[in-house]
């Protein structure tokens, strides 16, 4: 899937203004009970335009009729204050091929962020072409156009990855004799928590891999797999990797967030992202208690932590250069540094911060002595090159641990 970068340009400039009532990072938004979108089907021409939301990560609060060809989507987030980041996620029956005007209505929350994209077997995805495609820049509002096909047409912000899919992944990797799959807790509506052990000693040296605290943040789902997947490959680079360093892996924190179409926040209504200094959220603390259980009883060190998100571009969030971590200094900048020589042409944007907000990288830094990276993706970056950086920074921080281990 190829996006042309210039054309998010003109949106791009708005969606990056912060605004007025940008709720700030630390906003409790527990208090905020969650709105459940009603399940249901919509019905219009005689039944011969069916469009519901019956599927886990489908988000789709109304939908109206303005004309023959003319309709309004609503979507709203699962409660407020929250970030401007609509996911929205439906599916389309039609009797017969047409071709529909959609308006996006996200009420005062704008501008629109996720440039959308079709299936028609919900698996496979594409972008909508350009021209189908508007912005209004003045109120920060999208539409677009769809041609129906005689049959079902999904559309979503995103391609659509729920927890059952994120689940079968995992079972993918625990038949390998060295992954262990590990159930450490439920998240608040019971859905099963699960980190993957990857390593074939019982090492001291740990490196762990957080993911999806916020759902629709796919393309940082999609680096995730490939650095998953590199780690837990055949080469032997990965091989000896697995003998002296255990990989934590936690595919999915907010299974709830992600079945329910939430735009950030777990059933609670509360941002997993902001929590790792309070552990009021049954995700972030059934995983603090599961994995200082696993450092303390292994007595172990953590050398890398990586968490996986998406945002208007690749990026990674660092921090700066006087917090030096105490088990492997400045393995983030010489990480950097080998993924840029190893990727011709890719010019590395990072953006450097303190330890102070409650997100998890600051936990494993100021707990452990970890050095910790937050892994942006960009939301329109070419899935294979997402996919190519995973595998590359995979190997770049395979190579520098083990030589950091030899030293
Ligand atoms: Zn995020």
């Amino acid at each position: 899937m190829i996006i042309p970068p210039d054309k998010f340009n003109k949106l791009k400039s708005i969606a990056n203004k912060p605004l007025a009532n940008d709720p700030p990072n630390s906003t409790d938004t527990r208090s905020r009970a969650i709105r459940y979108q009603q399940k249901r089907i919509w019905t219009f021409d005689n039944d011969t335009l069916k469009v519901d939301n019956l599927f886990a990560a489908a988000r789709l609060n109304g939908l109206s009729q303005n004309s023959e060809n003319t309709f309004t989507a609503l979507i709203m987030p699962e409660n407020e204050p929250i970030n401007r980041s609509p996911w929205f996620a439906f599916r389309i029956w039609s009797a017969k091929e047409r071709i529909i005007d959609l308006k996006m209505n996200y009420r005062h929350i704008t501008p629109h962020r996720y440039h959308p994209k079709i299936s028609v077997d919900g698996v496979h995805w594409k972008s909508i072409d350009f021209e189908d495609f508007s912005f209004d820049l003045k109120t920060g509002r999208a539409g677009f156009r769809l041609h129906l096909p005689a049959g079902e047409l999904w559309v979503a912000a995103q391609e659509i990855i729920d927890s059952k899919q994120v689940y079968a992944w995992i079972n993918s990797l625990d038949k390998f004799s060295y992954i262990k799959k590990i159930k450490f807790g439920l998240s608040h509506h019971k859905r099963p928590l699960i980190a993957l052990n990857i390593g074939t000693e019982n090492t001291k040296k740990f490196v762990v891999v957080l993911n999806r605290q916020h759902p629709p943040e796919i393309t940082g789902h999609l680096a995730m797999e490939s650095l998953v997947e590199t780690i837990a490959g055949g080469t032997d680079l990965a091989r000896k990797f697995r003998q002296k360093f255990t990989t934590i892996v936690v595919p999915m924190l907010n299974p709830d967030g992600v079945d329910l179409g939430h735009w950030r926040h777990n059933a609670l209504g509360a941002d997993l992202n902001r929590d790792w200094q309070f552990f009021r959220q049954p995700e972030t603390l059934a995983f603090k208690k599961f994995f200082s259980k696993s450092i303390k009883q292994n007595q172990a060190n953590l050398y890398f932590a990586l968490d996986f998100h998406s945002t208007r571009e690749d990026v990674f969030y660092v921090f700066r250069p006087e917090f030096i971590a105490q088990n492997a200094p400045h393995l983030t900048q010489k990480w950097i540094k080998s993924i840029g020589a190893a990727i011709p042409n890719y010019k590395i944007r990072q953006e450097a911060f303190g330890s102070d907000s409650p997100i998890s990288r600051n936990w494993f830094f100021r707990e452990f002595g970890a050095d910790a990276v937050t892994y942006e993706v960009g939301d329109d970056t070419d899935r294979k090159t997402v996919k190519m950086k995973g595998r590359v920074a995979a190997e770049e921080m395979m190579k520098l641990l083990l030589k950091q281990e030899k030293s």
